[in-house]
């Protein structure tokens, strides 16, 4: 439930903020590469960034050209790359090293995301074997929810989006050569759930609407068209899977990739994986390295948690010898005190109650300074994200950043007792806090605040997913530091716990694409070592097989924020401050962690 809450978060977080800084004005005051670099990749470069993704512009609240739903056919793809092709040309003429860092910054990222578009079309290919890349629903989902405009004028372009839809599955099925099980698996799920968008409500809406009685049936025949596509590309996978499964050998845990007379593996291998991690992590260390300090930082907070444990035994357990093995004793502790938790109805007002107190806390110990003239609103998930996640957060887009931003919090009445009961446990009164000071503050909430003010729609924008969730990892150890939670056993050995599941998610991730990693040894890894539930293990499993990269963004980001700051303390002994540190650290905004260090020092 974390991860996939963390992943919303990301979701979210990777296409926000930042107000758009590279008018003309700055251009013209800036020093001439600089302002030559902000010429050719400002508001035109966007204006045609957004023409060749309306999908992605749409997410980050763009709107214009919103109508227009690209079909992912050969010639879509020929149109990406040569805009691709031609930028990288273009970025390639300027001299990064003439660059000021930040604008160098910038010049990183853009050439970072060209060249990985470039990998994933021609290398990866994913667009060949993973059908869940191909659903409709978000966009028109956002549209329809989204305010920013009056409904009819919202309907409109959702009707003139619609008429593609057919197109787009039609360009799909004919996409697809060798795809996996799983995606299989995944698009026929999530493909199902599209539907809905296309549904009641929206019929409802229409309804309500002051569109012509023409407007009407125009749109009526499209909805039709569009939900006949969408069953018809779930029961093309399903008759896929169905001669799948007769005619080929399933892939073995050794298997990567594809290969004749067998189905294309999940776990992508080696090389592919070395180069995705260099393309997202951007942290100039190879996946092999990180992984090897995971394994070695699994077993320093295991021997942490053991003594705590060995320390909390007599409270929990005055009548009892304590366990002579480890993992046991350490596992017994952490599921006794996990019984002290919120009811379901003190949950969220405990939320409510834990914001302005962690402000308060960052404020008062010197953390770093929390604007609180915009407070964040915490409500229940809205119902058309519901079930992904147990809670996550939406943050302002890059074209508004002036607006509202919400913490959502699924509600527990779509939760059995059972497992009502067993969420509460896992966010019993020691994780709470920390899940919020990792959604909130000081994690992504004031990370994102502090890129709103400072950072370029570049960085908000292609920002790097390892410094948002390293902040958010960073800022829950940033607070134990100081001092929350009373320095209490229970609190530490609590918090470990969450911190090894970030170390965990990278041996996992690594493990089980680059090693082989069997479904019985994650679970080994996952409940035995990281003493996590079956339904977590479930979570992650599914999560692990259908991404990759994805997990390592917590250790990796995490521990490059870590480590810089202890080089940065030690270099500067007395004169090093801790609330500068943090503050300056996020005025950079979502740039990679080496860069950001590379403009901290150059700029001392
Ligand atoms: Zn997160
Ligand atoms: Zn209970």
């Amino acid at each position: 439930m974390i991860f996939s809450s963390a992943l919303a978060a990301l979701r979210a977080c990777s296409g926000v903020i930042g107000v758009l800084v590279l008018t003309s004005a700055t251009a013209l005051a800036a020093p001439a590469p600089d302002a030559a670099f902000q010429r050719a990749f400002g508001e035109h470069f966007f204006s045609d960034w957004w023409r060749l993704y309306p999908d992605s512009a749409i997410e980050n609240g763009y709107y214009k050209g919103a109508d227009r739903l690209v079909v992912p056919d050969e010639r879509a793809r020929a149109d990406e790359l040569e805009h691709v092709g031609r930028w990288l040309e273009q970025l390639h003429r300027i001299d990064p090293k003439s660059l000021s860092p930040p604008v160098r910054a910038d010049w990183v990222l853009l050439d970072n995301q060209f060249k990985s578009t470039q990998w994933e079309l021609t290398q990866l290919r994913d667009w060949q074997w993973d059908p869940s890349l191909y659903n409709v629903a978000d966009p028109f989902a956002l549209l329809l929810a989204t305010n920013y405009a009056p409904v009819e004028q919202r309907l409109r372009t959702v009707m003139k989006r619609l008429e593609k839809v057919p197109d787009y599955y039609a360009a799909a099925r004919s996409n697809i050569k060798d795809p996996t099980p799983e995606h299989v698996d995944l698009a026929i799920q999530q493909n199902r759930g599209a539907l809905g968008v296309f549904g009641d409500g929206l019929a409802k809406q229409i309804q309500a609407s002051m569109l012509s009685a023409a407007e009407r049936s125009v749109f009526d025949r499209r909805i039709t068209a569009a939900r006949a596509a969408i069953s018809g590309y779930v029961s093309w996978l399903e008759a896929l899977q169905k001669k799948m499964a007769a005619t080929l050998r399933p892939a073995g845990p050794h298997d990567f990739g594809a290969a004749a007379g067998r189905v294309r593996s999940f776990r992508i291998g080696r090389e592919l994986y070395e180069q995705e991690f260099a393309f997202q992590i951007q942290s100039g260390e190879s996946a092999a390295a990180l992984y090897h300090r995971a394994q070695q930082e699994k077993e320093r907070l295991l021997e942490r948690m053991g003594l705590l444990a060995q320390l909390l035994w007599p409270k929990y357990f005055p009548n009892e010898a304590p366990p002579g093995d480890r993992q046991e004793l350490t596992a017994r502790v952490i599921a006794e005190i996990s019984r002290q938790h919120a009811t379901p109805a003190d949950f969220v007002p405990e939320v409510k109650r834990l914001i302005p107190q962690l402000e308060d806390w960052v404020n008062e110990h010197g953390l770093l300074e929390v604007d609180r003239s915009k407070p964040l609103v915490v409500r229940d998930t809205p119902e058309y994200k519901r079930g992904v996640a147990g809670g996550s957060l939406d943050p302002p887009g890059p074209y508004n950043p002036g607006a509202q931003s919400y913490f959502n919090i699924d509600p527990f009445s779509e939760l059995t007792a059972e497992q009502a009961e067993s969420f509460l446990r896992e966010y019993n009164r020691w994780m709470l806090p920390i899940f919020v000071i990792h959604e909130t503050v000081p994690g992504h909430y004031v990370q994102l605040m502090y890129s709103n003010r400072s950072a370029s729609l570049i960085k908000s924008v292609f920002g790097n997913g390892a410094t948002i969730e390293g902040w958010a990892v960073y800022g829950e150890r940033m607070m134990m530091e100081s001092g929350y939670g009373g320095e209490s056993a229970e609190q530490w050995l609590i918090y470990w716990k969450w911190n090894l599941r970030s170390v965990c998610n990278t041996i996992l991730d690594y493990g089980v694409h680059v090693l082989g990693m069997s479904e019985a040894e994650a679970r080994q890894l996952l409940v035995h070592d990281a003493f996590q539930g079956e339904q977590e293990l479930r979570e992650k499993w599914h999560r692990v097989k259908v991404t990759s990269v994805q997990l390592d963004m917590y250790f990796a980001g995490y521990s490059a924020i870590y480590d810089f700051r202890e080089r940065l303390k030690k270099q500067q002994g007395r004169a090093f401050d801790l609330k500068s540190f943090h503050e300056r650290f996020l005025s950079f905004g979502s740039a990679p962690v080496p860069l950001i260090e590379e403009m901290m020092t150059a700029s001392q």
